[in-house]
């Protein structure tokens, strides 16, 4: 019996979002061999300036049909910071329960490193993707005055710690990989991540094939320039998580080709580049496409097409070999001519 057709949400989102999702599209359609259906939703700044829409809730339950979403991003000048992000970004990562956001930090180049003497570097990081500082909890008091009080809540729960824990154990165990290293801030942080602490070492101890390591998040940003390939699976917190991964782009070629995918492994997941919208390179066709390729390639594993998704990352080592890359990595190329040279690739024709 054939297989049945995936389904799969596009949304471009804002600025650079828009154009590198058709052209990363056209390439994981090339080098899969399942059959994709997709869908446009047309969320964003827009829509949001146009009518004041966020993301309606018809929409959030067609949502639930699909198998997986592909994400450009969001966020618009126009737009007050947090708005278009809060309101669509967070919402479907908070009401799919994505729980797990997979973020591969791979140097394809030695050469595109700003590091001196970078060895191999290929690290797997999970980041929590549901609690934290990310929760929207909080308030302010005397807005305005002398004496305003802003406070943010930070929530952790032992279930939230727990399932982002075991799945990169899981995955590590899995891939065959050989270290799973924790990054928090213990120390200081007394109750949040003395729980992080004591849910890590009890799930540790279920996986003796794997070595367990921990750093405080201070010391984790100096190792990811000083020694990067010491770091093999790493599992962080929702805040820590997003700001190594962007020191982790930096060290590895740019924002230009980090991915990732915000994993719900019971239900719908979602895939992006890591990058935003990126508002001053937007409409010049100029936006690097290989984050969002390459997180192509993650929906296509996710998917259950391994090979597909191979073939995706051979494409874009291939790309980045002959230097058929956009301005930012030295190349010549416009946006839809790097996709044109990943499409000739995988039809063979170089
Ligand atoms: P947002 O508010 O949506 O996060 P931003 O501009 O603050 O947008 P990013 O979009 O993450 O943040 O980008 C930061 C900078 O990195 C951009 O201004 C752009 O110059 C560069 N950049 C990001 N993504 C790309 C890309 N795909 N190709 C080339 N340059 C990029």
């Amino acid at each position: 019996m054939p297989n049945k057709p995936k389904k799969i949400a596009l949304i471009p989102g804002d600025g650079i979002g828009k154009e590198v999702i058709p052209i990363a599209f056209e390439v994981v359609k090339k080098a899969t061999t399942l059959e994709l259906k997709a869908q446009n939703f047309a969320l964003g700044s827009e829509r949001y300036l146009q009518t004041g829409e966020l993301f309606p809730e018809a929409e959030k339950k067609a949502l639930q049909d699909f198998d997986a979403v592909f994400l450009g991003a969001l966020g618009d000048p126009r737009v007050k910071p947090g708005i278009l992000e809060r309101g669509i970004l967070l919402t479907l990562r908070f009401e799919f329960d994505q729980y797990a956001n997979l973020r591969p930090l791979k140097l394809y180049r030695k050469d595109l490193t700003p590091l001196k003497n970078a060895a191999a570097i290929d690290v797997m990081f999970f980041r929590e993707n549901t609690e934290d500082l990310y929760i929207g909890a909080g308030g302010v008091l005397k807005k305005g005055t002398a004496d305003e009080v802003a406070l943010q809540e930070l929530v952790q729960t032992r279930k939230g710690v727990e399932r982002i824990i075991r799945y990169a154990f899981e995955w590590a165990k899995s891939k065959g990989r050989q270290k799973v290293t924790l990054i928090d801030k213990c120390n200081v942080l007394t109750y949040a991540h003395d729980l992080w602490q004591r849910v890590f070492w009890e799930v540790a101890s279920e996986y003796s094939s794997l070595e367990k390591d921990h750093l405080l998040v201070d010391a984790a940003a100096m190792k990811m320039v000083l020694a990067p390939e010491s770091l093999d699976v790493v599992v962080t917190t929702n805040m820590f998580g997003d700001i190594l991964t962007d020191l982790g782009a930096a060290i590895c070629g740019g924002l230009g080709l980090a991915a990732s995918g915000n994993i719900n492994p019971e239900g719908l997941s979602m895939f992006e580049p890591v990058h935003g919208s990126a508002p001053d390179i937007a409409g010049k066709n100029i936006a690097n496409p290989l984050a969002t390729v390459l997180a192509g390639a993650m929906m296509l594993e996710h998917l259950g097409d391994n090979r597909g998704a191979c073939k995706i990352e051979e494409a874009v080592v291939w790309v980045l070999e002959h230097k058929k890359v956009t301005p930012e990595l030295g190349g010549m190329l416009s946006s839809t001519e790097v996709g044109e040279a990943l499409l000739a690739y995988l039809e063979g024709k170089v």
